[in-house]
């Protein structure tokens, strides 16, 4: 039995939504394909009769600076998106995050569009994106409308994405200045797998040797995508120094929730490995700022 019936390869936005609306229904995006075949083979979707590629669309390919912002298409595959120069000068945690996702043959096919769609509390694209604070482009039939990546989940696995109404362009990140750096680590089961135990990107402002602001995205630590929002209070304004450091560190157990998995770890290692990856993303990001490590 075929997954499928009918494939439309998009050419444009604007095709795209058509497709989607006037093809024999339901019809369904698709960048990679990496979620949804899985999904849509092992039953975990409802059933699909059309494929709607996004992955031919010229405004979902580009990778490029526009008025003081990286745009990050949403179906560049997260393998160029790990080796983009621009990338990695402007969103480095973005880099970090898309070049642990899978092996090369996902990471050839997977695009971050999809990643974030999937609405997953630790896709690795996703929550190298949520450290730089980024805005998703939509298009609908309306036209295109920006959204803070945040409100775009509702839940794990769902997106507040309207299926066969929208469409996600792309991701807008500031460039980043002098004194900004930023990081991505995780804690996973052998390279391949997918999915992280634990994940988390930081960014961090200097100014001196005070933080002048930090972002702190941490995944899996609830239904959606998190951010460390009271480590991040507790950190903005402080000496990145040791002490500090240390309070943080406390303050991440207690304000987050890490929950069991079946497949991939206990809430108790969770909670005594985000120390160590707490420490490890944000002393990188504060390098990357230029800041030194002497009083860590
Ligand atoms: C072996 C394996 C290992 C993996 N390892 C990891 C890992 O380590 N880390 C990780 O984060 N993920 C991992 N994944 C998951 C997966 O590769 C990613 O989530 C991937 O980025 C999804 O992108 P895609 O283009 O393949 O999405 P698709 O499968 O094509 O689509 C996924 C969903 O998003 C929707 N969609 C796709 N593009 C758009 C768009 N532009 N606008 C709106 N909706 C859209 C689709 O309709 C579908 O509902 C792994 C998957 C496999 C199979």
């Amino acid at each position: 039995m075929s997954l499928w019936n009918h494939y439309h390869i998009a050419t444009s936005i604007y095709d795209a939504l058509e497709a989607l609306k006037v093809s024999p229904q339901p019809a369904a995006l698709v960048g990679g394909g990496t979620d949804l075949l899985l999904e849509l083979q092992q039953g975990r979707h409802k059933p699909v009769q059309t494929l709607v590629d996004i992955t031919r669309v010229p405004e979902l390919t580009r990778m490029e600076v526009q008025s003081g912002r990286l745009f990050i298409g949403a179906a560049v595959p997260v393998g160029c998106i790990s080796q983009s120069p621009l990338v990695h000068e402007h969103a480095r945690s973005v880099a970090e995050g898309c070049a642990l996702i899978g092996g090369p043959q996902v990471r050839n096919s997977a695009t971050l569009g999809g990643n974030v769609a999937h609405a997953l509390p630790a896709a690795d694209g996703m929550i190298g994106l949520l450290a730089l604070d980024a805005m998703a482009l939509v298009a609908d039939a309306s036209g295109l409308r920006e959204v803070a990546l945040l409100d775009l989940f509702e839940g794990p696995g769902r997106s507040k994405l309207r299926p066969g109404f929208d469409l996600l362009v792309g991701f807008y990140v500031h460039t980043a200045q002098p004194g900004q750096g930023s990081a991505f680590r995780r804690i996973m089961r052998p390279q391949g797998v997918a999915l992280p135990i634990l994940n988390m990107a930081a960014w961090v402002e200097r100014e001196g040797e005070r933080i002048r602001r930090v972002r702190i995205a941490v995944g899996p630590a609830g239904p959606t995508p998190q951010r460390a929002s009271a480590v991040e209070d507790l950190l903005t304004g402080v000496i990145f120094e040791r002490n500090q450091i240390e309070r943080a560190k406390e303050l991440l157990q207690s304000s987050v929730t890490f929950r069991t998995s079946a497949y991939r770890s206990t809430s108790e290692y969770r909670y005594s490995v985000s120390e160590v990856l707490l420490e490890d993303v944000l002393a990188a990001a504060w390098k990357r700022s230029g800041g030194n490590l002497e009083n860590l």
